[in-house]
């Protein structure tokens, strides 16, 4: 892929590129399975020897063609497509960490992950130590063990929006030689490539923006092919020393830059297998065709949005770092100059049934259990997507209990606008 080209021309372009006679677009291969002519070819492929396609879990162009486009936009080695947001994470973390290792992660993230962190990995016998984003490097530091083997933030937290301070946290995490991964979700690579900032592994779930129309499940794990695995061997001796599932071949000595992507597919994808069906691959691609353009149209959305929150007398407070007093408001300039995202939080004056209220009486801004799609829409995470974390968990993931995470979508702004005002006006 040529990296040379701009970000639109990738988000329409990039992943496929048909030979003479081949489909104009993306064609889905909903084949499980590829033919070949002898035993040999065919073994060549298992002993990953030779490239090429044998089996949908492993590999499948369609999947294939849009994970490389999202590896060129995020200006990655390589990239693999699973089947959600979650499957990334946790692929992401797993592929380096094992029972007895241990992992540190800003608080500030996703309930999902959260629990996938806190409770699931616990299970699995990795430990994780929570650290608040802002702290000191000093302090960070101070939650790492010999025994860490990533350190894990959100470029916008989902749903505190908050943005991280994401040089601060690749010098932590190469001090104490360990990868950072960055879940670059809300964002997307047109407004914000951590890997230019240090960041080694970015995740997405490609159900957000990158899919933009709440059409499919997904997720994906890119890796910039930067950190140095072999320079801290003992810590990675899944990359490192010879894999007893693949005939011993170790990864780093065979594949280089593409060490942790190949074990990655070779091994994860292979013993676990969340990956995403064609179909839904195809429909990831539509959306990232457009990703350019949504993204700042929403952002544009957003930010009179929450302008017009900000002046209401109604509403209590705003979290949206395109805000000039918002606490991320300069680290948005540095990591985000072309805006955020569409997401803001904000609380109304009044107690819990005021954002209930609130909620229930718009119209046109629809409650879901989901963010940052074509539509704009509505959540209360104390109610929704955090309803397992008690109070004190909720706090130390940013989450006040009067929170209401507003996703702003591509209509007419005025419209969207109207429908708030009017929604205000009911609980006045
Ligand atoms: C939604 C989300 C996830 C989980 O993704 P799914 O596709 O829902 O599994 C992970 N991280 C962030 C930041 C998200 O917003």
């Amino acid at each position: 892929m040529d990296k040379q080209l701009k970000t639109a021309t990738l988000c329409v372009q990039a992943g496929y590129e048909p030979k003479n006679g081949e489909p104009r677009v993306l064609p889905i291969v909903q084949s499980t399975t590829f033919k070949y002519d002898n035993t040999e070819e065919m073994a060549d492929l298992f002993d990953l020897k030779k490239e090429g396609y044998f089996y949908t879990r492993l590999q499948n162009p369609t999947n294939d063609a849009v994970a490389r486009k999202i590896a060129a936009l995020e200006g990655g080695v390589g990239a693999m497509l699973t089947s959600s947001g979650q499957a990334a994470n946790f692929y992401a973390v797993f592929n380096i960490c094992e029972a007895g290792d241990h992992i540190v992660t800003s608080n500030e993230i996703y309930g999902g992950t959260y629990n996938l962190f806190g409770v699931t990995l616990k299970k699995l016998g990795i430990e994780c130590t929570f650290v608040n984003q802002d702290a000191s490097e000093e302090e960070i530091g101070r939650a790492f063990r010999p025994n860490t083997k990533a350190l894990f933030g959100e470029t916008i937290s989902n749903p505190g929006c908050k943005v991280l301070d994401i040089e601060k946290f690749a010098r932590i995490a190469h001090a104490h030689g360990v990868p950072l991964i960055v879940d670059n979700t809300f964002p997307t690579p047109v407004n914000c490539r951590p890997f230019e900032w240090g960041a080694d592994i970015v995740t997405h779930s490609t159900t957000k923006y990158m899919d933009g129309h709440a059409t499919q499940v997904g997720g994906c794990v890119v890796d910039s092919g930067n950190f140095d695995w072999d320079a801290h061997a003992d810590k990675f001796p899944g990359l490192c020393t010879p894999d007893a599932s693949y005939h011993g071949l170790t990864y780093t000595t065979a594949f280089g830059k593409m060490a942790y992507m190949t074990k990655l597919v070779a091994q994860l994808m292979r013993d676990l297998g969340s990956i995403p069906s064609p179909q839904n691959s195809f429909l990831l691609n539509l959306g990232l065709e457009t990703l350019h353009l949504r993204m700042s149209r929403h952002c544009e959305n957003a930010q009179r949005v929450a302008e017009f929150l900000q002046a209401d007398p109604r509403v209590a407070w705003v979290r949206y770092s395109g805000l000039p007093g918002d606490e991320s408001h300069a680290l948005a300039a540095k990591y985000l100059p072309s805006g955020s995202c569409g997401v803001m939080a904000f609380g109304l004056k009044g107690d819990r049934q005021t954002a209930i209220q609130f909620m229930d009486s718009l119209r046109l801004v629809a409650i879901v259990t989901h963010v940052a799609d074509a539509r704009t829409c509505v959540l209360h995470p104390a109610s929704h997507t955090h309803r397992q974390l008690s109070d004190e968990q909720l706090r130390e993931a940013g989450v006040a209990p009067d929170l209401i995470r507003l996703s702003v979508g591509i209509e007419d702004v005025e419209d969207i606008l109207d429908d708030i005002r009017q929604a205000l006006d009911k609980i006045a």
